[in-house]
């Protein structure tokens, strides 16, 4: 499939490790020149190097916190008109919401709604005079089916999709669309160490504690973050303008159901 998307470029957040990482590798493998941040600035680079390493496409690294104005701000002026873009952060912890206060909401709405959100006002408008634009939330799996310990990303990644919803639908016309990629279990950092938590209650180690929750969803093992990728560069390429505020699920089959 001939994607359209070589010499397009991409503003992927939060994109050292993991799902962002993915999605950056898989838009460069298309011939996109990508711009990536997260907030370590020796393992961004290490990644940035592995990119053009492996796909010969312009890699600009920027160092910074995305859920910060100065983090955005630097982002943006490394890469101020991007034909996509990737919103990505870290998600909030997990706990009571007893104990959780106005802050402690702030932060998690700051990094998981707002900051998607001005990011998207930033570009949105030159996308739509360029008409073309691809935006991609990566939000997750829980705002389908909430995970009960993680409250505040049930809360603040609904928040985010409601909005996208109906923004999704003013652009569309422009070939600017925004799409939403929820991810369930995939091996990245963040699934070792909110598993490590459980396997340590059940007196097993982190790898048979994710071998235990791989059998029992219906593909029999958890994401791989390239598959992560592949959907990225699919709900990114030129052919795909036609949808329009959608949210793809990619769990192995976990969330049961006939439709949607
Ligand atoms: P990960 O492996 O821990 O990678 C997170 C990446 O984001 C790193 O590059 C990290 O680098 C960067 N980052 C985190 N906070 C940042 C910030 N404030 N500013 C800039 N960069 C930041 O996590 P992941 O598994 O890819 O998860 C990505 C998102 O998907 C998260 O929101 C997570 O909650 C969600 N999710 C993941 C899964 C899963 O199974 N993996 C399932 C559902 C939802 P630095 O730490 O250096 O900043």
């Amino acid at each position: 499939m001939d994607t359209g998307l070589k010499g397009k470029t991409a503003l992927v957040c939060a994109a050292s490790k993991g799902l962002g990482r993915a999605c950056a590798m898989a838009l460069a493998q298309e011939g996109v020149d990508v711009t990536i941040t997260a907030r370590t600035a020796a393992t961004l680079e290490e990644t940035a190097e592995a990119i053009r390493r492996a796909t010969g496409v312009k890699v600009t690294a920027v160092a910074g916190d995305i859920t910060t104005e100065a983090g955005r701000a630097a982002a943006l002026a490394a890469c101020p008109s991007p034909d996509i873009l990737i919103n990505n952060a870290g998600g909030p912890p997990p706990g009571d919401f007893r104990n959780w206060d106005r802050d402690t909401w702030i932060a998690a709405l700051d990094a998981n709604m707002l900051t998607p959100i001005f990011l998207i006002k930033a570009v949105i408008d030159g996308m739509i005079g360029r008409k073309f634009g691809r935006i991609v939330n990566i939000t997750s799996g829980s705002v389908k089916s909430p995970i009960p310990a993680i409250g505040m990303s049930n809360g603040a990644r609904a928040g985010l999709t409601g909005f996208v919803a109906g923004l999704s639908r003013q652009v569309a016309r422009d070939n600017v669309t925004i799409n939403n990629l929820l991810p369930g279990p995939f091996l990245t950092d963040r699934l070792r160490s909110n598993t490590k938590a459980a396997a340590e209650a059940a007196g097993v180690d982190v790898d048979t504690m994710l071998q235990q929750r791989a059998k029992a969803t219906p593909a029999g093992r958890v994401g791989d973050p390239a598959e992560f990728g592949a959907a990225c560069v699919f709900l990114c390429s030129a052919s795909s303008g036609f949808v329009v505020g959608q949210n793809l699920l990619l769990d192995g089959g976990a969330f049961n159901s006939t439709m949607g």
